[in-house]
This record gives structure tokens, C-alpha cells and sequence, in this order.
């Protein structure tokens, strides 16, 4: 019985995000004056973000910020540097 009660619930809430989601991009068309598509049209957080150099953990590499993905060490240059220095 609890079993039907949480799957209820799962599928309740999976129905809330779904009619939550169809509900948003005619919001975001009515406040966004941008036309372009560029990723940070009005407000730049730091255009330096993407030209920052890191060095991966694992193997020394340097890379873009942007490039690189992030660890619980640090950043690394790939995904299987990440799983290798953190396993
Ligand atoms: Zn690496």
C-alpha cells in the first residue's frame, strides 16, 4: 500500500514538472527582449571565463575553463582524467 502511495507521488510530481516546463518558454518569450541567441546577451558575467587556462589534475595539461570539467580535487581535462584521479 505505501508502494502505490510513493508511485502516486512520483507520478505526480513528474506531472508537475512537465506542465511546469510547457509552461515556461512562453514566459521567457514575453521578457526576452534579446533577439540573438548568444549565450549571455545582456548581462556578461566574465568574458574572460572561456580564455582562463586551467591545469588538469591527472595529467598537467592546460586548457580553457570552459573546456575543462570540473572535480572534487579540481579541474581535469577530460572525464576519464576526473574518474582516474578520484577513483
Ligand atoms: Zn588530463
Amino acid at each position: 500500500m505505501k508502494l502505490a502511495l510513493i508511485l502516486i507521488a512520483v507520478l505526480v510530481g513528474i506531472w508537475l514538472f512537465k506542465t511546469g516546463r510547457r509552461v515556461d518558454p512562453p514566459d521567457d518569450k514575453s521578457r526576452g527582449p534579446a533577439p540573438g541567441h548568444g549565450p549571455g546577451g545582456t548581462g556578461k558575467p566574465a568574458p574572460n571565463l572561456a580564455l582562463e587556462m586551467v591545469r588538469c589534475q591527472h595529467c598537467d595539461l592546460h586548457l580553457p575553463k570552459a573546456e575543462s570539467i570540473e572535480g572534487q580535487r579540481g579541474v581535469y581535462c577530460s572525464e576519464a582524467h576526473r574518474k582516474q584521479a578520484e577513483r
